[in-house]
């Protein structure tokens, strides 16, 4: 839980007046609570990336390179010439200022530099000097400034607070996409070593194991033949899940938090509960038991030799398409990269839905399917026997993941499922929803607990929104669609907006999924006895 020394009083006591000093002064105070710990040498040295060394973010040395300074610019050469949209972000933003107060890091910390405006100006300042010629004959006058030890301090410092989460984007006349710039500022650091523990070392297990956590094939085995096992105490049926099953019509692919974490376990459990009652004949995977990609948070060459796994397991199992389970960036990494770095998965077909005919168009270039739209149209068909008073002592609210919400428009789905499955759903207010979505604050690899008080800061008006539905409408659970979220959001919502807990969406759906043969059920899949037995007992 939260340090108890940061009272929640203290925190919201935030500063929105500009400092004195120019902004072009990059000198940053590595505080705790405030930034995460360097990557490990052995990480490093596992995944064959430059400069492994002990460092940390508030030493004086932090042993760069030699000729840091050339390795920085020819990347960011490089990066110009092959990406046109990381050049056109550098050229045309016009500083209106519309995303200035839009950034969850900027309101909850009041820094100016969480301005999405000025964190890309972090970078931007210095492409102005060394690749344009104004930049080059005036500096003062294009707003342009020498590349320094400092002003790459800076840079791990901003990119280090920002998760990606592109809700800057919306608000952007122009589209640009401060994520994007976040992107490149974080390979650009890499080149020269300067790198966050908590992104590299599950991108290192991942490499070893094949997951974020390190969990070996066996482990994962055992993990889901103990949620089969619990299913059968829970329900009185008992599922099959098969594992590396060879000509199976679908692989699924679940985040690793799913089988190993809570609350995220009990959303495996209603997958496992929909995929057995409707006889889908897929198969789950040691070699893919990760759908999660830290590498989005490392590099673009990370992400697609992490994602590669997903397309070369499909083949070798001979499979027909791939269907994905509740996680945030791994939507991304799909919708928007997966078929132009590793595909085209010509070997695989346009998914159709066995159960109801259904045939997912949009789906037609990846040829994977979000959960959500597949559990929403078989609910649409009438395919599922759903109870939603069993969902009675929840009232719940929607937050929408941003990954899944702004990098793939996923927005109906999930609420049709939840009105379906739930008798009691609010939504917060509308500019924090859907699109206009406010993040968790702990995404892209900030989630550790030596940056809690940064976690709480960029958190704050996700949870502001979350009190306001508890005050309103006595919202006692958030259900979401992501592995960082229901990991990070317990404890954010502990600290802000007491008595609100987590769930997925298809922890929702398994609890008031009637299955054919079940035993009568007095408890959901936490084992919390049911609203509606507790009351009859009571009568
Ligand atoms: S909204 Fe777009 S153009 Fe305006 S300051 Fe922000 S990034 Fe620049
Ligand atoms: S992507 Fe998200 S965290 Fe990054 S600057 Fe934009 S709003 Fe802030």
């Amino acid at each position: 839980m939260a340090d108890q020394a940061l009272k929640p009083e203290q925190l919201l006591q935030i500063d929105y007046r500009p400092p004195q000093k120019d902004w072009r002064d990059p000198k940053v105070e590595f505080r705790k609570g405030v930034f995460c710990y360097s990557a490990l040498a052995k990480n490093l040295e596992y995944l064959g990336l430059p400069n492994p060394r002990k460092w940390q973010p508030y030493d004086a040395d932090w042993k760069l390179p030699p000729n840091w300074k050339e390795i920085i610019l020819e990347g960011m050469r490089e990066r110009l010439e092959k990406y046109r949209s990381f050049r056109l972000f550098m050229d045309i933003c016009v500083r209106c200022g519309a995303c200035a107060d839009k950034c969850h890091f900027y309101l909850g910390s009041g820094d100016p530099k969480n301005m999405p405006v000025l964190r890309a100006e972090l970078l931007r300042s210095v492409y102005r000097r060394y690749f344009t010629a104004a930049g080059r004959l005036f500096p003062g006058l294009a707003g342009a400034r020498e590349l320094t030890e400092d002003v790459l301090k800076e840079w791990f410092y901003y990119f280090y607070q920002c998760t990606e989460c592109r809700r800057c984007s919306v608000f952007c006349p122009f589209g640009i996409d401060t994520a994007e710039v976040t992107m490149i500022g974080r390979e650009l650091l890499t080149l020269v070593g300067c790198n966050i523990n908590w992104v590299l070392e599950p991108v290192a297990n991942c490499y070893r194991t094949g997951n974020h956590l390190g969990v070996q094939p066996h482990g994962f085995k055992d993990s889901i033949e103990f949620a089969v096992d619990e299913l059968a105490e829970l329900t009185g049926v008992r599922v099959e899940a098969p594992i590396m099953k060879k000509g199976a019509e679908v692989l699924f692919v679940v985040p690793s938090a799913d089988y190993f974490g809570t609350p995220h376990y009990f959303s495996l459990l209603g997958y496992l509960m929909i995929l057995h009652e409707i006889g889908l004949d897929y198969t789950l995977s040691a070699f893919v038991s990760e759908g999660g990609n830290f590498g989005l948070f490392t590099s673009h060459e990370m992400i697609k030799r992490l994602n590669a796994k997903m397309y070369a397991e499909a083949k070798r199992l001979k499979v027909k398409w791939i269907l994905g389970a509740e996680c945030g960036h791994m939507w991304r990494v799909l919708h928007q990269y997966m078929d132009t770095m590793n595909g085209p998965a010509d070997f695989l077909e346009v998914p159709v839905s066995p159960v109801t005919g259904t045939r997912f168009e949009h789906a037609r270039s990846t040829k994977m399917l979000h959960l959500c739209e597949f559990t929403a149209d078989l609910i649409h068909h009438g395919k599922l026997q759903l109870d939603p008073s069993r969902n009675d002592h929840w009232s719940v609210t929607f937050h929408d993941s941003c990954n899944p919400a702004r990098a793939m428009g996923l927005l109906e789905e999930p609420r049709y499922i939840l009105r379906n499955v739930c008798h009691n759903f609010h939504e917060m207010p509308e500019n924090t929803i859907r699109e206009q979505t406010f993040c968790c604050g702990s995404g892209s690899g900030l989630g550790t607990d030596e940056n809690l008080e940064m976690r709480l800061r960029g958190g704050f008006p996700r949870a502001n929104a979350v009190k306001y539905v508890r005050d309103k409408f006595g919202v006692n659970l958030l259900a979401c669609i992501c592995a960082i979220d229901k990991a990070v959001l317990p404890p954010l919502l502990e600290y802000w907006v007491p008595g609100v807990d987590v769930a997925g969406v298809h922890e929702l759906v398994g609890n008031a999924l009637v299955m054919k043969g079940e035993k009568e059920r007095t408890t959901d899949l936490r084992d919390t006895p049911l609203k509606m037995k507790e009351a009859a007992a009571h009568a």
